[in-house]
Formats: structure tokens, C-alpha cells, sequence
């Protein structure tokens, strides 16, 4: 037997794992390895593989740390030797990095020690081989402030409370009047890690643990703990990663970007994440060690030259942070910039992606830290792919892949208007760091940007700087602005993987989190006030903006060619205007796959009309009122048949219960009695008859046509003669009738005859004919079951998968947000069934139900209606069971498009 390989080291230009390893080493391990096998200088390290995650969550600390020993001791060696330097060595110390790297990146959720190793002796051996006493103690006190935070749990779990460590900073430099930490001496830096041993003495009891391999133990489990820490889970939740994959924990010697002012340590993307523009850029910080930039603890400074001049464009507000733009990395550094911008070049060529890559320059040497496929937004995805089309490096079937469907509806997202925009008070500038258009009530934490969003109201998450914490209000808030961090800080590049609009680094904000202010030149704004964002220029506005629809660029619509040219199924949409049908038709939606005709009787006087035929006694009283209602329908009928000329239309008859059209409330029932003339009694007995304990399963439906026919009766006489209408204007129109909520054979086919009489009888009087289809919707069980039948008769099924998930699960729809988010987080279910198509039971109701139909009627047309026909995974399980087409709302349409032409390409 093998023994199990646990440990993949890389370095000196070698390497056991590459860029193709990512499942067991993560992407950070993958990736060190790859850039030491193409010849990039990266500090030497090793990986310990994700299965070991698994084996510590199987087997527990003790047993791994066993398994471990031997490996890791043999690593450590061969670093040691390629760096020339001991571990622990009071002449010579090697100092470590331990850090994260999961499978699917999850930038700044998980933990990461630097400068570990560090202790008395160390720090003596790291000043006589650097001279340089301050950079010595700075990297111990930095040091045990992070292993006490993450490792030892010092740091608190609430984001408002304090980090002991920073408390006692704050206290040094009062003590010493000094506002930077940069001004603190070596002297005084000495003095905070006595101070932050003692805190940690004071809170855990213990001893800060001086030797090494302690250290290293330590680290490592607490490096595996953190996948399981909140912002862990919840970052996994809002991407669909699994918990299985687990993380892997990278070992490496360190380099250091806080030796000097010849020292610096960035962040930089090889083309705009914004906007997707051909562009390096990036921001870095002098004298300081890797986690300060991403952090957003200082507004860094630009990497290259053309940034700083954009960036001061933009920054006519605040004269401090302009200042700070400056002096470029380019201007500052040229020959480590020119060798850095070298080699963006070769791992962007080296991956054809987009990168974005971590360095440090340690006394004026340059060091690759880190690269990955950048995160994006929606337009730069579309915008990046095309272009390396274009440049001949992807084929047109991996620009699909590479389309994640449900970004795109970021494009579609309303921008300000113009007159909006140009009437808006401007209080402050910030950094482009995501796009969009965004207005809301400033909310200033997160906990209160979840609380308040939860009332429907819109709000804007403004932070000092955000960190992975912050991770809930980001996602629920309209926009995020902060007055710290850069283009590259986690709240940008967070927030342009989720789309969201964002603008950071404002620095004329004067953030009160205890006040509950935002001042801007004396001007004060409370939370709850309105102010409103301009990802795209960085812009912040007082009060709220107007918006309007996007233009599409040019790529969309290549996109959605490409789309065009794989896709087998159709994709069609849920629409009742004609209006909604136009927008989804210049989506390139081909038909209608569900109008719902309830939707029609509420407006204005239609009401009255429906109300009085649900108000009658009788067959002749019920016709009288549905006289009046014929010519409404007709009219809205023709309108969208119109707009939809050459493309089927898929009318619904009648579905919900009648109870939802009268009046619940006293006042309204007067009202409507007035209206009709009758006796408020009359109207307030009818209610009550129509009162149901479990409405969704009672009399609505096909069971309303049934025991009412003369209700089809009315809607099929003004779908035919709708068309007919059309078709005598020179339109041409495709109508498809759906009867709602069929669970036997024979509530089919009485519902079927209404229809083909009442389609008989129009045509005789017309003295002219059209094709039409009848068919049903799909969306209770039994009717899956008896497929077979049902299809003997009906031309084309819908899944109505709302209803069907509903009444499979036995999950009310209305009620399900009750339970659902505790089912989900104790794992009883994935996913939210209504979201997300359940394959594993809905689906083979939908499986069996398309193969039983086609059965008996090979001809049977097969699609999906419900809110699953947008959603991409549910899009491809609806490909893979044979349907014709899927049908969604207008704006889902793009969506759907590349997803049904993914499901050809990948499977
Ligand atoms: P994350 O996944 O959150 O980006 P990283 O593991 O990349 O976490 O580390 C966080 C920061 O620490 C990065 O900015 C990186 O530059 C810095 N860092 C990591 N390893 C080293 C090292 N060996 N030497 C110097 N800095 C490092
Ligand atoms: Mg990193
Ligand atoms: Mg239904």
C-alpha cells in the first residue's frame, strides 16, 4: 500500500503540485506551485492538501497532527535549505506564513499568520542579520497580534467591539503623540508586544506559546478551523461552494514589505474588474506588510502612472487622499514595477484569464505572492471573454463557459438618468470600485443594513472600511460606500463578485459609527437619510436619483449569438402586457410561455365586472357579467398576440381562487355594494361563502371552469376571436390555450371540449379559421402520474413547477420562509426547492410525466413556466429531460439563453 501524500512543496523554481491540482491543493496551492514551475520568484513553502481538512473534521487535532509530523518536519527541512535559514535560530530565523486557500477562492474569509516563528530569541537573530531593529520588532508585535486574534481567539466575534490589541496601539500612541503607527519607535514597538503578551496572558490564561513548532501547530488547525468560521459559511452559501471541499493550508518562508522605505507589498488585476478594460492596475503601500492593503486600513497608493492621473480626475474633493495617490509604484519603484508589470503579462498569458495577483518587494526585490482568476463584475465577464475571443485566444465555446448566467442580470440593472444625474447634489467623491446605480437610507452597520432591508427598505452600507464581517449588509444592501480602502480593498473586490455597486476610499467622509453620522464639509447626514451612489464614476449624491433602463453593448448581443448558435431549447416568457412581451421579445424571447389572465381583471373597472359575476346567483347572471368582461379580454388578447406576431402565445384560463377578487375588508365591501347596487349583507354572505380553509388546494383552476364552464366558455370565445382579429389586421398570431391545475384525465378533456365548441362556434360566425393548441399545465402530482393519459388529448404539457414543488414537498409556497432558512442551515436541505428545481423528486415527477406523454403522443410540445425556467441549474435539468423550451420573466430571458446553450456545451 501507498502511503498517502499529504504534503506538496514548491519553490526554487520546482514544484510536487501545479495549476491543474486545485482540488487538492486549493487555488492558492495550485497556483504557488504553477508560478514556481514557469520560473517566477515566489517565496518557497509548502501546501498540505485539502483532504487533510476532511481528515481533521473526521478524526480530530491529535490523530492528524500525527499523521502530519513526519511530512511536515521533512518539508520544513528542504525550506530551511533552499533559504539558507533555521527555524526558531536565534542567528538566522526563518519566519513562516500560514495561509488559507480553498478550492473556489474566497478572498479575505478565511485566516492567514504572518511572521511566525517570531520570539525572543528570533527577533534578536532578525535584528543582527537585518540591522534594522525596528523592522524586527514591528514584525514580532504584528505577529502576536494576529496569532492572538486568530489563533488564541482573542480577536471579538462583533465588529463594533474591540480588538484588545488595537486598544493598547491606541494607547501607545497617545502615550508617545503620535498619530501613524509608522511613527511608533523600535523602542515603543518592543514595549507593545510586552503589552500584547501580557493581554494575552490576562485573557487566556496562558503564556504566549514562544516555541516555533507550537506556533506552527497552532496556526495550521486554526488556518482549517477558519473554513468553518461564519464569514466562511456564509461566503459558501451565497456561492454554492460545498462544505466538502475544505480548505488547504499553505506554509511559506516569508518576505517582508515592512523593511523600509525600499519596501512595499500590493495588490493588482491584469485588466479593469470593473469594467473589463485591457489595463493593469493596482494599488500598494510602502513600508508595510500584505494584509494592510487589502484591508482597506490606509487609501493605498496606485500602481501605475495613468492610474494616478485617473484617480486624481475623479478626486477634486479631498486633498488628502489625492495626495496620497502619489507617487505611483511606477514612478516610486521603476525597476520592480517593470518587473512586475512583466510578469502580469506572463500569467495572464500563462492563464488566459484575467489575474489578480499579490506581491511584496522586500528591499527593493520583487516577490509573487498570489495569483488567481480575478473576480469581476457582470460587464467585465462579458466584456473580458470577448476580447480574448477576438484576440484569437478562446474559442467561441469557451467565451460561453466562461459566461456565469445569472451576472448578466447585473447589465440589466437600471443606470441614473441623465436629467436625474444632472440635477443631483454631489456631496463627495470616492473610488469606481464597482458599478452600478444605487439609492438607499444610510444604514452604518451591517447588523442594521439585514434589520432594516428586511422591511423592504432600500439602503446604502456605510463603513469607515469594510471587512469580510461586513459580508451580510453588503449582500442585502443597494450599494456599499466606505471613506477608506482602494480599488483592490475587500469591500471592492467583494462587492464586484456580487455585483453590487460600490464606492470606497471617499476620503472627505467623516464617519461617526457612534453618532450614527456622515460628515462632509460641515454638512451632516444621519442614518436614514437618503443618498444614492455612482459605481461608475465613484460619485455620491445626496438625496435620491431617477433611474431608466441600460444600453446593452455591443458584446451582449454577441453573447447572446453565441448563445443562439448552441442552445437547442427555446427560450420563451412569462408575460401579460404586451409591454413586458416586447421587452422579453427583444431579449430574444421566441413565444409566450405562460400569460396569466387573472392579472387582466384587476385593473380599474374590470374589477367590477369580475366581481359581479362572482357576486351572481346564477348561470344567466354569471353570463350577463361575463358579457362585460369578453371585450376586455378580447382587447388585451389581441395586444399581445399582436406584439408577439409569428411566436406561440400560451394563454392560462382562469386559476386563482375567486375569494382573492372580493373585498376582505368592511370598508371595501360597503364600497362594493354601492358599486353593484345590491345590500352590503349580499356582498358580505358571498365572502363568506367563498371563504376556504386551504384556498391554493380548493376551488381554483380547472375546478372553476368545470363547475363554471360558461367561465372558459367566455375566455376561449375572446382568445379565438382575439386571433381572428389579429390575423384580419395582417398579424400572425399563435395561440396556444393552457388549462390550469388538471389532476385527472377527464377534468382535461371537459375543459378541452368547452374549448374546441366554443373554437368551432367562433369560426362558423367568422366564416374563417386559425390553428391553435390545447394543452395543460403540469403542476399537481397525480397528473404526472397519469402522463400518459392526460397526453392523449393535450397538445403540450407546462410544468407549472411552483405548484408542483409546492405539493410535492407539501411546503406551502407562502409560508415555507418560516422553516426553510433552519432546514437549510442544519443541512435538511441544500437548497431552496422553489429556487432551485429538486432533481431528486420534483425532477422525476417532470422526468416521468415528459417520458410518459411523449409516449402516447409523440408530438406532445414539453416546457417548464414556473420561476425555475430562469434559473440556470433548473434550465440545464429541463435540457437534459428533452423539453422544448423553457419559459421565465422577461428580464430572466438573457439568462436563460446562455444557460440552455451551457447545458449543450457541458454536458
Ligand atoms: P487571502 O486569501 O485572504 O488573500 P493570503 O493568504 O493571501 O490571504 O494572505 C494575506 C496577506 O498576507 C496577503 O496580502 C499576502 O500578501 C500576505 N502574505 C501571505 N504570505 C506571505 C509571505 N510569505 N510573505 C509576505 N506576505 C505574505
Ligand atoms: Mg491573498
Ligand atoms: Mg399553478
Amino acid at each position: 500500500m501507498t502511503a498517502i501524500k499529504r504534503i506538496y512543496t514548491f519553490g526554487n523554481g520546482t514544484a510536487e503540485g501545479k495549476a491543474g491540482m486545485k482540488n487538492l491543493l486549493g487555488g492558492k496551492g495550485a497556483n504557488l506551485a504553477e508560478m514556481n514551475l514557469i520560473g517566477l520568484p515566489v517565496p518557497p513553502g509548502f501546501t498540505i492538501t485539502t483532504d487533510v481538512c476532511t481528515e481533521y473534521a473526521q478524526f480530530g487535532m491529535a490523530k492528524v497532527r500525527e499523521l502530519l509530523t513526519d511530512e511536515a518536519k521533512a518539508a520544513l527541512k528542504g525550506l530551511e535549505a533552499i533559504m539558507k535559514m533555521d527555524f526558531g535560530s536565534d542567528e538566522n530565523p526563518l519566519l513562516l506564513s500560514v495561509r488559507s486557500g480553498a478550492r473556489a477562492s474566497m478572498p479575505g474569509m478565511m485566516d492567514t499568520i504572518l511572521n511566525l516563528g517570531m520570539n525572543d530569541r528570533a527577533v534578536l537573530g532578525l535584528i543582527k542579520k537585518t540591522g534594522n531593529e525596528r523592522f524586527a520588532w514591528d514584525s514580532y508585535r504584528r505577529f502576536v497580534q494576529m496569532y492572538g486574534d486568530v489563533v488564541l481567539g482573542l480577536k471579538p466575534a462583533s465588529k463594533e467591539a474591540h480588538d484588545p490589541f488595537e486598544v493598547i496601539i491606541e494607547q501607545m500612541k497617545s502615550e508617545k503623540k503620535v498619530e501613524n503607527d509608522l511613527d511608533l519607535t523600535a523602542e515603543d514597538l518592543k514595549e507593545l508586544v510586552r503589552r500584547f503578551k501580557l493581554a494575552v496572558k490576562e485573557n487566556t490564561g496562558h503564556d504566549f506559546p514562544d516555541d516555533p513548532w507550537e506556533q506552527l501547530w497552532g496556526a495550521i488547525f486554526a488556518v482549517f478551523d477558519s473554513w468553518q468560521n461564519d464569514r466562511a459559511v456564509y461566503y459558501r452559501a451565497l456561492n454554492n461552494i460545498p462544505e466538502e471541499w475544505g480548505t488547504a493550508v499553505n506554509v511559506q518562508a516569508m518576505v517582508f514589505g515592512n523593511m523600509g522605505n525600499n519596501s512595499a507589498t500590493g495588490v493588482a488585476f491584469t485588466r479593469d474588474a470593473a469594467t473589463g478594460e485591457n489595463l493593469f492596475n493596482g494599488e500598494y503601500l510602502i513600508n508595510a506588510q500584505g494584509e494592510d492593503v487589502v484591508a482597506g486600513i490606509r487609501t493605498p497608493q496606485q500602481i501605475t502612472k495613468i492610474g494616478s492621473q485617473r484617480w486624481a480626475v475623479l478626486q477634486k474633493y479631498s486633498e488628502e487622499t489625492r495626495a496620497s495617490q502619489y507617487p505611483s509604484l511606477e514612478e516610486a519603484m521603476p525597476q520592480a514595477y517593470s518587473e512586475l508589470y512583466a510578469i502580469q503579462k506572463k500569467l495572464e498569458d500563462h492563464a488566459v484569464d484575467m489575474q489578480d495577483i499579490e506581491f511584496t518587494i522586500q528591499d527593493g526585490k520583487l516577490w509573487m505572492l498570489q495569483t488567481r482568476n480575478g473576480k469581476r463584475t457582470g460587464a467585465a465577464m462579458v466584456k473580458i471573454a470577448m476580447d480574448f475571443f477576438r484576440e484569437g485566444r478562446i474559442d467561441d465555446k469557451e467565451v460561453l463557459k466562461r459566461i456565469e448566467p445569472n451576472k448578466l442580470d447585473e447589465l440589466l440593472h437600471p443606470v441614473f438618468t441623465k436629467d436625474g444625474l444632472a440635477n443631483a447634489n454631489r456631496i463627495a467623491q470616492g473610488l469606481p470600485a464597482s458599478p452600478g446605480a444605487a439609492t438607499g437610507i444610510i444604514v452604518f452597520s451591517a447588523d442594521r443594513a439585514v434589520e432594516v432591508s428586511q422591511k423592504d427598505i432600500k439602503v446604502i452600507l456605510v463603513r469607515i472600511e469594510t471587512s469580510p464581517e461586513d459580508l451580510r449588509g453588503m449582500n442585502v444592501a443597494e450599494g456599499i460606500l466606505t471613506a477608506r480602502g482602494g480599488m483592490t480593498s475587500h469591500a471592492a473586490v467583494v462587492a464586484r463578485g456580487m455585483g453590487k455597486c460600490c464606492v470606497s476610499g471617499a476620503g472627505a467622509l467623516q464617519i461617526d459609527y457612534h453618532a450614527k453620522t456622515m460628515k462632509v464639509d460641515n454638512v451632516i447626514y444621519n442614518e436614514g437619510d437618503w443618498i444614492s451612489l455612482y459605481g461608475s464614476t465613484g460619485e455620491i449624491f445626496e438625496g435620491k436619483i431617477e433611474t431608466q433602463d441600460p444600453e446593452l453593448s455591443g458584446d451582449f448581443g454577441a453573447i447572446m449569438d453565441l448563445a443562439e448558435k448552441y442552445t437547442r431549447l427555446k427560450v420563451r416568457t412569462n408575460a401579460d402586457t404586451p409591454n413586458d412581451a416586447q421587452v422579453a421579445r427583444d431579449f430574444g424571447a421566441v413565444g409566450i410561455g405562460l400569460c396569466r389572465t387573472e392579472h387582466m381583471f384587476f385593473e380599474g373597472d374590470r374589477i367590477k365586472a369580475m366581481r359581479e359575476m362572482i357576486l351572481a346567483d346564477d348561470e344567466a347572471g354569471r353570463r350577463k357579467a361575463l358579457e362585460k368582461l369578453l371585450p376586455i379580454q378580447r382587447e388585451d388578447f389581441e395586444g399581445i398576440f399582436t406584439a408577439m406576431t409569428g411566436l406561440p402565445v400560451t394563454i392560462r384560463l382562469l386559476d386563482p381562487p375567486l375569494h382573492e377578487f372580493v373585498p376582505n375588508e368592511e370598508k371595501n365591501q360597503h364600497e362594493m355594494a354601492k358599486e353593484l347596487g345590491i345590500d352590503v349583507s349580499v356582498v358580505k354572505e358571498r365572502v363568506e361563502q367563498l371563504h376556504e380553509v386551504n384556498p391554493m388546494l380548493g376551488h381554483r383552476g380547472c375546478r372553476l371552469g368545470n363547475t363554471y364552464p360558461e367561465i372558459t366558455e367566455m375566455q376561449a370565445r375572446a382568445i379565438i376571436e382575439a386571433a381572428l382579429d389579429a390575423k384580419a389586421k395582417g398579424f400572425d398570431p399563435i395561440p396556444e390555450i393552457m388549462i390550469p391545475l388538471v389532476g385527472t384525465e377527464a377534468e382535461f378533456t371537459m375543459q378541452e371540449q368547452i374549448i374546441r365548441q366554443t373554437a368551432e362556434k367562433v369560426f362558423a360566425e367568422r366564416n374563417d379559421r386559425i390553428n391553435y393548441l390545447v394543452g395543460t399545465m403540469i403542476e399537481i402530482p397525480r397528473a404526472t402520474l397519469i402522463a400518459d393519459k392526460i397526453a392523449r388529448n393535450a397538445e403540450f404539457f407546462s410544468f407549472g413547477t411552483n405548484d408542483l414543488t409546492q405539493m410535492t414537498y407539501g411546503y406551502s409556497r407562502d409560508d415555507v420562509a418560516k422553516f426553510l432558512p433552519i432546514y437549510q442551515a442544519k443541512g435538511i436541505l441544500k437548497n431552496d426547492p422553489f429556487q432551485i428545481l429538486d432533481r431528486e423528486g420534483v425532477g422525476q415527477l417532470v422526468k416521468l410525466a415528459t417520458e410518459l406523454g411523449r409516449k402516447t403522443n409523440p408530438k406532445l410540445k414539453v416546457g417548464i413556466c414556473g420561476e425555475h425556467g430562469g434559473e440556470p441549474t433548473s434550465v440545464e435539468f429541463c435540457h437534459l429531460v428533452g423539453m422544448d423550451y423553457v419559459s421565465c420573466s422577461p428580464y430572466r430571458v438573457p439568462i436563460a439563453r446562455v444557460a440552455a446553450a451551457l447545458a449543450v456545451l457541458n454536458n
